[in-house]
C-alpha cells in the first residue's frame, strides 16, 4: 500500500529544497555553480547512441520477468551516449512508469536539483535504473528481477563507458558492487565498477537515494550527498561550487 501524502510535508520539503539546493545546495547569499565554465566535452559517440536506442527497444520489448506484464511503459533510461557520469537508480516509480522517463517524479525533481547544483545540465549526464520496469506498490525489486534485468544496465555502462557511476541508494550500490554491505558503509568513498574481463574498472560513487533524502530530510543527510557530488566533481576536475551553511 502506498502511504497517504502528507502536503504540509511536502510543501516545506519544496521550500526547503529551493532553499538549500537552488545553485550549488545553495545557501543563503553564496554563489551557485559557476554556470558556463569551460568544460571538457567527450566527443559525440554515435555507435553508442545507435546501441542505447537498440537496447530500449529491447526493453520495451523485455517480458523475462513478470514486471514486463504489469508496467505501462519500460523506462530504459535516457540522458548523453557520451556522458562523463552515469546517475543509477533503484527501479521507475509511478510517474516514471506513465511517462517512460527515469527520475521524472518528486525524487527526479530532487536530483535535477542536485545535478543542477552541481554546474551540470541534466541532458548532459545519463540517469537510469538497475531494473526497467517499475515494481507493483514500488516494492523492492526481486533478486530474480535484478538478475533478469541487470544485463540492460551492463550494456548501456559499456557503451557510454563514463569516467564515474554515482549510484544512487543501496540497491543500486550494493547491485552494482556486488556487496552486502550498507549504504551508510558504503557512500561517501569512490569504489570500482567491473565492467568485465580486461575492461577497464569505473570509479563508482554511492550515495543517498533522492527519495531517502525526501524522507529524512535532515542538514547531515543533505550535506552527506553534497559532499559526495563534490567528490565527484573534483575527481573529474570540474568546479567545485563554494558552499556553507549560515
Ligand atoms: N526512483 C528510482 O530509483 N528511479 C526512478 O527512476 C525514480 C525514482
Amino acid at each position: 500500500m502506498e502511504r497517504p501524502v502528507d502536503i504540509n510535508k511536502v510543501i516545506r520539503q519544496q521550500v526547503e529544497m529551493e532553499d538549500f539546493f537552488t545553485g550549488g545546495f545553495a545557501v543563503k547569499g553564496k554563489t551557485a555553480a559557476p554556470a558556463n565554465v569551460e568544460r571538457k566535452h567527450r566527443a559525440a559517440n554515435p555507435q553508442a547512441s545507435a546501441g542505447l536506442d537498440k537496447i530500449a527497444d529491447e526493453c520495451r520489448l523485455c517480458r523475462k520477468c513478470e514486471l514486463g506484464s504489469l508496467r505501462t511503459n519500460a523506462v530504459p533510461g535516457e540522458g548523453d551516449p557520451a556522458a562523463q557520469i552515469m546517475f543509477v537508480g533503484e527501479a521507475p516509480g509511478a510517474d516514471e512508469d506513465a511517462q517512460a522517463r527515469p527520475f521524472v517524479g518528486r525524487a527526479g525533481q530532487l536530483l535535477d536539483r542536485i545535478i543542477g547544483a552541481c554546474g551540470l545540465k541534466r541532458d548532459e549526464v545519463w540517469i537510469g535504473n538497475i531494473i526497467k520496469c517499475r515494481p507493483p506498490d514500488n516494492r523492492d525489486p526481486k533478486p530474480e528481477e535484478i538478475i533478469a534485468c541487470l544485463p540492460f544496465l551492463q550494456s548501456q555502462i559499456e557503451l557510454i563507458n563514463p569516467e564515474i557511476i554515482v549510484a544512487l541508494g543501496a540497491h543500486a550500490a550494493k547491485t552494482l558492487l556486488d556487496t552486502p554491505k550498507a549504504i551508510g558503509q558504503l557512500r561517501g568513498l569512490f569504489h570500482e565498477y567491473y565492467p568485465g574481463l580486461g575492461k577497464k574498472p569505473i570509479k563508482l560513487m554511492p550515495t543517498f537515494h533522492p527519495a531517502y533524502l525526501l524522507r529524512n530530510y535532515s542538514d547531515e543527510n543533505r550535506r552527506k550527498v553534497w559532499e559526495d557530488m563534490k567528490k565527484v566533481l573534483a575527481e573529474l576536475g570540474l568546479p567545485v561550487p563554494h558552499q556553507g551553511r549560515k
